[in-house]
């Protein structure tokens, strides 16, 4: 039985090239925060590491898991199939731990949708401006530009997702924008201030789509 004592779930979202899967990475060094690891059918890169990074998995074991009504929320994303199983989640938040989600907002929404009796956060990550989005989604696909293309206009149809979350904050600096996220945390947990000003939030969505 869900209580007061369990976790809380945190889900992080963005348009790719955000910087969000930084930001989970160092959010879960925090104590008693853990990442909840996907499974997905896409192929590793080189500097990924199963059951780490990604339980990597084909297609044949995906619908395996999707048909023994393991996964909590699954989605299609860029082609292949990412989830995220139930069990670890629910073990993690039973004793006690945050549990932090990479995932797009297809899952968010599934997830939003099941209303569960843990409470959830959600954040979506914005980049400061097209122009370094541009610039981050190049430098990672180098060999691609293309690619690189195909993400920035794929962020164009993202980013109106914003509305469907609690918080969005900006990646302007890594830093900063982990404390921005550690504060509403903490703000929505013990109740405390909150620094989050909705109407900045929606003029910079303006700029990023304009
Ligand atoms: P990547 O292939 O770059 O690691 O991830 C592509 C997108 O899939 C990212 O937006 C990431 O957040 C999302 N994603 C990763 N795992 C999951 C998952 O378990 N469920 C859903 N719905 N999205 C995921």
């Amino acid at each position: 039985m869900p209580s007061e004592k369990d976790g809380v779930m945190i889900i992080l979202s963005s348009p790719s090239g955000a910087g969000k899967t930084t930001l989970v990475k160092k959010l879960s060094e925090k104590d008693n925060y853990k990442i909840s690891i996907s499974h997905t059918t896409r192929q590793p890169r080189p500097s990924e590491n199963p059951n780490k990074d990604y339980f990597f998995v084909n297609e044949f074991e995906f619908k395996r898991l999707i048909n023994n009504q393991e996964f909590l929320e699954y989605a299609k994303v860029f082609n292949n199939f990412y989830g995220t199983t139930r069990t670890p989640v629910i073990d993690n938040l039973n004793k006690g731990k945050n549990v932090l989600f990479d995932i797009d907002w297809q899952g968010a929404d599934q997830i939003k949708n099941k209303k569960l009796d843990y409470k959830l956060i959600t954040f979506f990550i914005l980049p400061p401006s097209k122009e370094v989005l541009f610039e981050r989604l190049s430098k990672r696909h180098e060999n691609d530009i293309l690619i690189a293309k195909e993400r920035m206009k794929q962020f164009e149809r993202d980013v109106l997702h914003w509305i469907n979350y609690d918080y969005v904050v900006i990646n302007n600096d890594l830093e900063e924008c982990y404390l921005k996220i550690i504060n509403l945390i903490d703000a929505v947990t013990n109740s405390g201030s909150k620094d989050y000003d909705i109407d900045y939030i929606r003029a910079h969505v303006e700029k990023l789509t304009s």
